[in-house]
């Protein structure tokens, strides 16, 4: 069977083929780009951001990732908090390292793909490495442990019935690290891409950037396509050709064109963003509360007076409208 798309796939899910038809593209649909572009971005960051690098101590740099950004995009409060606390793994932070992990040993699996399988080979994997990951693996308990494979279960299985088959053509790339310095290594920006699929071929563009995603949309996951499609931009040269957040609870995929206009839009957001991280960490500035949605899982929240009252007065908005009581 062929599709319309350049990719070749027997026997497709619907979910699967649909898929397929809003990633793929033959060469002649790809778009190019101007060569001078990644040197433009670069001019741009380093020149925005020149100013604020004496702000920075001395030989620690800014690492910056799409986390930070959408944190200081958001409630400052909850950033600076989230900030000052030591990282410590957890079910709910290993459970897309392990599914990816998963995903990857899937595309050269030999035999039946079972999730469960699949799940506990890379968590066998994981284990053995020297990073924190593993040595929290080594030592988490048995209920994380099940509770971890259950979950990465869950993705795993979602990925394979609704994504069709990793193809070798297709290059198929899982968590692969980007690490992009600016102002002499001053700042670093830093991302890891769910799964990457094809690639550029001189200026056509060919790469398509997917983040595997739980639950439902949010406007925070276009800007952190964006941010990658900026990296991997600054890293290769030739943008890739489309960003999707892919939806594995629902099936689908929300893919997006990268175009300089986006790429543009990206870099300004990353300026603001760092500028503001400075000032946030270094320059005295005091935080702004944003209070939304995200107070219902913030850790701040018993201690956020902003973030509470904004809940309760959701609440109330909810109860008098669900009765029919709101005018
Ligand atoms: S509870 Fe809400 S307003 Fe308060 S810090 Fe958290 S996200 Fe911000």
């Amino acid at each position: 069977m062929s599709s319309s798309s350049g990719f070749r796939e027997p026997a497709l899910t619907v979910a699967q083929q649909e898929v397929i038809d809003l990633l793929g593209a033959r060469r002649e649909q790809r778009p190019t780009f101007d060569q001078q572009l990644r040197n433009d971005l670069y001019d741009l960051l380093n020149a925005s951001l020149a100013e604020i690098v004496d702000q920075l101590p001395d030989n620690q740099p800014l690492w910056v990732s799409k986390n930070s950004l959408s944190g200081v995009h958001g409630c400052e409060a909850r950033y600076v908090a989230e900030h000052a606390s030591s990282f410590e793994w957890s079910v709910p932070l290993a459970r897309g390292t392990v599914a990816h992990k998963a995903i990857e040993l899937s595309m050269n699996w030999r035999g039946e793909l079972n999730p469960g399988d699949l799940v506990d080979e890379a968590l066998a994997r994981l284990e053995e490495g020297i990073d924190s990951l593993a040595v929290w693996l080594q030592q988490c308990s048995e209920v994380e442990r099940a509770e971890l494979r259950s979950e990465a279960n869950d993705r795993v299985a979602k990925f394979l019935e609704c994504f069709p088959p990793l193809q070798p053509r297709w290059v198929p790339v899982t968590e692969s690290r980007v690490r992009i310095e600016l102002c002499g290594a001053r700042i670093v920006l830093s991302g890891k891409v769910d799964l990457s699929l094809g690639r550029a071929e001189g200026d056509v563009a060919g790469k398509v950037l997917i983040d595997l995603k739980t639950g439902g949309f949010a406007p925070s996951h276009l800007d952190d396509l964006r941010f990658y499609a900026l990296l991997e931009t600054l890293r290769v040269g030739t943008p890739p050709r489309l960003v999707a957040s892919y939806y594995l609870d629902q099936g689908k995929v929300h893919p997006e064109s990268v175009s300089v206009d986006l790429l543009h839009a990206a870099a300004e957001r990353t300026i603001d963003g760092v500028r503001r991280l400075v000032d946030l960490l270094y320059g005295g500035a005091q935080p702004r509360y944003r209070p939304g949605p995200s107070c219902r899982w913030c850790s701040e929240r018993p201690r956020c007076e902003t973030g509470r009252s904004w809940l309760a007065a959701e609440a109330d908005a909810f109860d008098l409208d669900d009765f029919g009581l709101d005018e």
